[in-house]
Parts: structure tokens; sequence; C-alpha cells
């Protein structure tokens, strides 16, 4: 049994995912105008690029507090003290973490009820592809952990697995008036539609300032808004999974637009020749193994396109090209064999990476 913490750092270093290309010219040289900030910083246990154009003061700074703020204070299951933290309750024991999931009702901030409203009907329209209450079976595989070597590989047995999908389901919980109610053991995990909700966030912050042009990473979910100085539109990289680090192309956007990936090359780990990643498909609790290697989502919210990503990649491409059509949203498949499958919005944008 081996782990693959490689693959995790070069998620780190920022090649993992979509990235975009920082072959912009600098905003003073192209008119004189705006000024270009541009900082690479680790939240969300990953990196997180920006490149900002604008005639006022450097928002790299403000960007990078709101998404760890969003982290600490919202989004964390490793926080006690977020809110998520609290809905799972967690305990902080002397030897670790021991999270009680009582039955419970607990009232919620109102953005956290919207995003959990928007995500408990993402994981209807899927069938539960996507599921946010996934917390019990993925700290069971842990696969972060053993993925960068801060945990042994252990694979879950079907007896384990089993019985930790018996504590998973969205309907297991609902939300009423402002509070969320869910049943016995029930524990939350967005870390499938966090990094784009964080996306959100910072598009809604650009749209108060002089920002004239962004594009911001954090992981595989990215934000693009307004433009360059010269008017060329962004370049957002879609990775090749076979390598985790060539392009297989880039898309061209202008404007504000969210786009994540999902991908099962990234945060995996190999044990008797076979890999297992994160990804994990809530019908029988085990990596998803749809026929793909990852899926690209393009669309006007970060939470959809994140969330779909990730339960598009579990239902496959037939089932999934129907959920984003479902939601406007345009995608990239990559299957096993390396074919590209872009959907029609995406055709004219996408340049294929030189051989
Ligand atoms: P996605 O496909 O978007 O999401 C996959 C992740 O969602 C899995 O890792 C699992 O957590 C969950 N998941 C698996 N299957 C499903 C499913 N079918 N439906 C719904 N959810 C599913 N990583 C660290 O290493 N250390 C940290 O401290 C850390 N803190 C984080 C804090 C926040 C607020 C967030 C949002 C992420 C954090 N992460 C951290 C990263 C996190 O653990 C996931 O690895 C990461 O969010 C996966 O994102 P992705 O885009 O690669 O994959
Ligand atoms: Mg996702």
């Amino acid at each position: 049994m081996k782990s693959v913490s490689g693959i995790f750092y070069k998620r780190i270093l920022g090649l993992g995912g979509i990235g975009f290309l920082m072959f912009s010219c600098l905003a003073a040289g192209c008119g004189g105008q705006a000024s270009v900030y541009r900082s690479a910083d680790i939240a969300m246990g990953t990196v997180v690029n920006q490149t900002v154009y604008t005639t006022g003061e450097d928002e790299t700074g403000h960007i990078l507090t709101l998404i760890k703020d969003l982290e600490k204070e919202e989004l964390s299951w490793r926080e006690a003290d977020s809110e998520v933290g609290m809905i799972n309750g967690i305990q902080w024991e002397d030897d670790g973490v021991l999270e009680s999931g009582a039955p419970r009702s607990v009232e919620i901030s109102r953005e956290l009820y919207e995003e959990l409203e928007r995500l408990w009907r993402i994981s209807e329209d899927s069938g539960g592809a996507f599921d946010f209450t996934l917390g019990r079976l993925t700290r069971l595989w842990n696969i972060d952990a053993q993925a960068s070597g801060e945990a042994p590989v252990r694979i879950p047995d079907e007896e384990e697995i089993a019985e930790a999908l018996e504590k998973c389901g969205f309907e297991k919980v609902s939300l009423e008036e402002g509070r969320l109610v869910l049943e016995e053991e029930v524990l939350l995990d967005l870390g499938a539609a966090g990094k784009g909700i964080a996306c959100d966030r910072i598009g809604a912050y650009l749209r108060g300032t002089e920002v004239s042009g962004a594009v911001v990473s954090v992981g595989g979910s990215v934000v693009t808004y307004g433009k360059k100085p010269d008017g060329s539109p962004w370049q957002i990289g879609i990775t090749d999974p076979r390598t985790g680090e060539d392009l297989l192309g880039t898309l061209s956007l202008t404007g504000e637009w969210y786009i994540s990936t999902s991908g099962g090359y990234e945060r995996c780990v190999e044990s008797e020749g076979i890999w297992y990643h994160h990804i994990l498909d809530p019908e029988n609790g085990y990596p998803a193994r749809s026929g793909l290697t990852s899926v690209t989502v393009v669309c006007g919210s970060g939470l959809v396109s994140d969330a779909l990503s990730t339960a598009c990649f579990v239902l496959g491409r037939e089932e999934g090209e129907k959920l984003a059509a479902r939601y406007g949203a345009e995608t990239v498949f990559v299957d096993d064999e390396g074919n590209l499958y872009l959907s029609h919005g995406l055709k004219d944008i996408f340049t294929p990476a030189a051989k």
C-alpha cells in the first residue's frame, strides 16, 4: 500500500484542476489606467491564485480574507466554531475530534440557509449523485489525509461503508424557517461546493469595487470578472487528467463566469493495484467509476458549477449532460480514454492545446 502524496502537492502548487494563464500584459502599460495585482496563497486546503486589475486599491488581501472568513466562520467542517462545525456538533476531546451527531435543529445564517436550499435542490435533481450530507462516508474514507500522507492508506471494508451510508442522505435533513433539521448521526460535508461558494462571494464583492477585471481560482473553482485592460478574454486552462499537469486546451471567457472542475486524478491513493479517489458515489459508497476522468462546468454561479461538476462526475456523461442542461450550464467531459466532449456553447471558445 502506498500513498501518492505527490499528486496532492502538485495541486497545492496550483498545477491540478483548472488554472488561468497569466500571459496578460501589465495593465499600467496598456492605457495607463488600471494597475495589476497578483497573489498566490493557501486557503480551504488549496491554492488561491489571484490576478486583479483595478484603478483603486489592491483588493487581493481583502479577497483572501473573505475566503478565509467564509471557511472559518461558515463552511469548514474542521473548525468547531464554524456554522458547519456547530451543525455537525463537533466536540474536542483530548485525543482528537468527536462528532456527536445527535438529532438536532440548528438556527443558521441566512446565507448558509439559502446555500443549503440550493444544494438540497441539486442533490434532489441529481438523484443524490451530489449529496452534501456525506460527512460520515468522507470521514471513513479520509482520502484527503491519506493522499497528503497525513494518514496511512486504509481502504474501508464493505460493512463499514454500509454503516456510514446509513448515516448519509440529503433527505435526512430539512430546512425549516431559518433552521436546519438533521436526523441522528448525519454530518455535513460541503467540500464539493465550498470553493464554488467562495467564488460567488468574490464575484459579489468585486461588483462593489473599482476592479475592472479579475480572475481568481480557489483550487478547482475559478471566477472570471470584467475584462483585461486590452479587452482580450481570460484564458482558462483545462488540465489533462492523464498527467494532472499538461493542458488539454483553454476556454476564452469574457465577463463574469464560474468554472469548476472535478477530477478523479485529484487526491487519490493506491492500494493493491487499485486507485481510489475522493469523489464518492453515494449509491454504493465507493469512489465513483462512471467512465470519466474529469468534468468541468461553466455557468453563472460558483455554487452551481462546483456542485454540478461533482454530480456530473458521479453520474457519467449521458446523465451528467442532461443535468447540466437543466441548469443552463456548459460542460467539458473527459472520459477514461482521454476523449473530450464539449457542450454546444463552449465549442467556439475552446482552443485545443498544441500537441
Ligand atoms: P469536488 O468534486 O468539488 O468535491 C469532492 C469533495 O466533496 C470530496 O473531497 C468530499 O469531501 C466531498 N464529496 C465526495 N463525493 C461527493 C458527492 N458525491 N457529493 C457531494 N460531496 C462529495 N483540504 C485539506 O486538505 N485541508 C483542509 O483543511 C481543507 N479545508 C477545506 C475547507 C473548506 C471550507 C473547503 C470547501 C475545502 C477544504 N479542503 C481542505 C478541501 C476539501 O477537503 C476537498 O478535498 C475539496 O473541497 C475537493 O474539491 P474538488 O474541487 O477537488 O472536488
Ligand atoms: Mg465540486
